[in-house]
């Protein structure tokens, strides 16, 4: 499996402010860049904490871009993938819409009565690990069930973790002209944090380009 990161970030690096609200970091250009990104992997995965934060679709936006895919032979739009430990994906939440597929990985202290709610509602439950969802496993089963290319679009605390368990090759990262400041605001890769510098994830620069009235990096994870 193929797995890219793309967020967007401040100046200083962060997604959201403090209060987990969402900021409008990129302008049109980097829009339609998403938008692209998104019609081309096979998924789409975030973290219940942007679920809750934000309640996206993650949905192709150009319809013309959802032709195309559906002319591929493809769905009209790329499964979604919540990393959710227990089930608390709302049932009204956008991600469980009938737009897409719709994947909760969940570990295996989800309730019972939840993950019967959500099947329910037309997602389809993937249980891989204890208290929090085990990424290297969920992503096993992800590519049993033809997902080769996945977008990871955040947010930061599974940001961190994809980095963490080694899965991830690329990261694109729009950098705003912004400074959101906050020492608890949510920034590209939370989490832990590592201490070893051995354990830093090292990165390779692949590319750099002026977008809007920001920085698109593109970078490649280096392999151990
Ligand atoms: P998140 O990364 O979206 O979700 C984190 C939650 O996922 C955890 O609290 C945990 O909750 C669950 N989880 C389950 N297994 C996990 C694992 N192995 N590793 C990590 N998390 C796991 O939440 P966030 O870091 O709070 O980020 C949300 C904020 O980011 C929002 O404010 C949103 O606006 C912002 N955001 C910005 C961008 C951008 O590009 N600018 C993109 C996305 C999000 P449970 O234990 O309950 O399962």
């Amino acid at each position: 499996m193929h797995v890219v990161v793309n967020v967007a970030v401040s100046a200083d690096g962060k997604l959201s402010t403090r209060a987990r609200q969402q900021v409008r970091i990129s302008g049109p250009d980097d829009a339609e860049r998403v938008d692209r990104l998104r019609a081309d992997c096979d998924a789409v995965l975030v973290g219940i904490g942007t679920v809750l934060a934000d309640d996206p679709s993650l949905t192709v936006k150009d319809s013309d871009r959802r032709l195309a895919r559906r002319d591929h032979g493809e769905t009209t739009n790329p499964a979604r993938v919540v990393v959710d430990s227990m089930a608390r994906t709302p049932l009204d939440a956008r991600v469980v819409d009938d737009e897409a597929r719709t994947y909760v990985l969940v570990g295996d202290g989800a309730p019972n009565d939840r993950l019967a709610s959500l099947e329910e509602a037309g997602a389809e439950v993937v249980a891989a690990g204890h208290e929090r969802v085990d990424l290297s496993d969920a992503f096993d089963v992800l590519e049993e069930h033809g997902i080769d290319r996945l977008l990871v679009e955040g947010g930061g605390e599974v940001v961190y973790s994809a980095f963490e368990a080694g899965l991830v090759d690329d990261l694109t990262a729009f950098v705003g002209p912004l400074i959101v400041g906050g020492r608890d605001a949510p920034s590209l890769a939370d989490g832990e944090g590592f201490v070893d510098v051995a354990d830093f994830v090292e990165l390779e620069l692949q590319d750099v380009e002026r977008i809007d009235e920001g920085v698109l990096l593109r970078w490649r994870v280096e392999q151990e």
